[in-house]
């Protein structure tokens, strides 16, 4: 049986490289950036990221992160502050991402940089490097689309936000106030977080309406204006020195949406090819991570993509439903305004959430993993 080819060293497609060359396999991962880049992600690793990444067998301790406890969420001049139900990281993924690429080479995979897919067809692969044949191919390139295999995003998918991701350097009282948080700002339009990574850097990852950023004249400079209008985040960002002078963006991401199926037998979709939900929950990672593990498992017991899209669809479409309801509804004033006042009055509520909005511990057990 011939190796398959993976388009992609992110997440889902190192994990799957790892887990294949562990199980004996010498998958080839065709990933078209030269060196380890800055992504666009909150990177907020959650307890089930962590999880599927010790069981690939990467030493997370050596990369450094920094803990994460406890959530503080702010709408207006309104703030509540809950721990978390588990210890998180925040970890770049620049770092992360790459270890992992490296894990899976020093398992056996086979890693080409710096070589883009440009069109799949049937059992074939268009490369900046010529043609492939690849009977089984593992499409884990991420928010971006390969010619030939575009996502038909599935109803019910929430459409028009930009996401914007940077890196400051904190004032050191304010550095201080961050530290072990997650700090999500709801506004008008979209939501911010702001939480600490390694190496003493905050990351402000945030996602606006297009309406709302064409509003404010497209810009960063404006946006960041409009940001600091929120009372927190001006607290937190005064003095603050931009590690670069413009950020990360993407645009339209298809929150929601969730492949179920169909297309060619030998393409499995992996990561936010397959699944992607809405960044507040902070498991998009561990979804990636989780679709990786099962299109390795099918892979490797000769099941097709349709067993191995729809078992994926099972596990987590109804969190991922959840996830965009909530986002839709904090969207508005009342909503923002309901959601903090209910952590605030009801403190279970938060532990409920995060575990409606994550891959459910079933599910992981069922993938073979255990979740501390
Ligand atoms: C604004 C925002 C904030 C988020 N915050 C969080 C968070 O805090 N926590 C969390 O868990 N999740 C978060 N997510 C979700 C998370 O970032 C994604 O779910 C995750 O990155 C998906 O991993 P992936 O491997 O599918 O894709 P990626 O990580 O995007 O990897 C895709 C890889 O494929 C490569 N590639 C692309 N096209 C080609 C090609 N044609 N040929 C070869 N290689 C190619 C790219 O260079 C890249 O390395 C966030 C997402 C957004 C948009």
């Amino acid at each position: 049986m011939s190796d398959p080819v993976i388009v992609g060293g992110g997440l889902a497609g190192g994990a799957a490289a790892a887990l294949l060359a562990a199980a004996g396999r010498r998958p080839l991962v065709l990933e078209r950036e030269r060196e380890p880049k800055d992504k666009i992600c909150g990177e907020f690793l959650s307890t089930e990221a962590q999880a599927h990444l010790a069981a690939l067998g990467l030493d997370l301790a050596r990369l450094g992160g920094a803990p994460i406890g406890g959530v503080r969420m702010v709408a207006g001049g309104r703030s509540v502050e809950r721990p978390l139900p588990f210890r998180a990281l925040g970890l770049t993924r620049k770092r992360l991402d790459e270890a992992l690429l490296e894990h899976a080479g020093a398992l056996g995979a086979q890693v080409r940089r710096g070589v883009s897919a440009r069109a799949v067809g049937e059992g074939r692969l268009e490369t900046s490097e010529g043609a492939l044949t690849a009977p089984r191919l593992l499409l884990a390139s991420g928010k971006h689309d390969v010619r030939g295999a575009r996502r038909e995003p599935s109803a019910g998918t929430l459409r028009g936000m930009v996401g914007f991701k940077s890196y400051f350097r904190l004032e050191p009282r304010q550095a201080a106030a961050l530290a072990g948080f997650v700090e999500v700002v709801l506004f008008d339009g979209g939501y911010a977080g702001l939480q600490p990574v390694e190496d003493g850097l905050a990351n402000l990852c945030l996602v606006i309406r297009q309406g709302a950023f064409e509003a404010l004249g497209k810009t960063w400079p404006a946006l960041q204006a409009r940001l600091v209008d929120e009372p927190h985040l001006a607290r937190r960002l005064e003095g603050a020195q931009a590690v670069s002078p413009r950020p990360l963006t993407v645009a339209d991401i298809p929150y929601g949406h969730v492949h179920r199926g169909g297309g060619p037998d030998g393409l499995y979709r992996l990561g936010d090819q397959a699944a992607v939900i809405p960044s507040f929950s902070g498991d998009g990672m561990a979804i990636a991570l989780h679709s990786a593990r099962l299109a390795a498992q099918a892979v490797l017991q000769g099941a097709g993509a349709g067993a191995y899209h729809r078992r994926l669809a099972d596990d987590v479409g109804r969190q991922i439903r959840l996830a965009v309801w909530l986002q839709r509804r904090a969207e508005g004033w009342p909503g923002r305004h309901a959601a903090v006042g209910a952590l605030g009055l009801v403190p279970a509520a938060l532990p409920r959430l995060a575990a409606w909005t994550r891959v459910p511990e079933a599910a992981l057990r069922r993938a073979g993993l255990g979740v501390a």
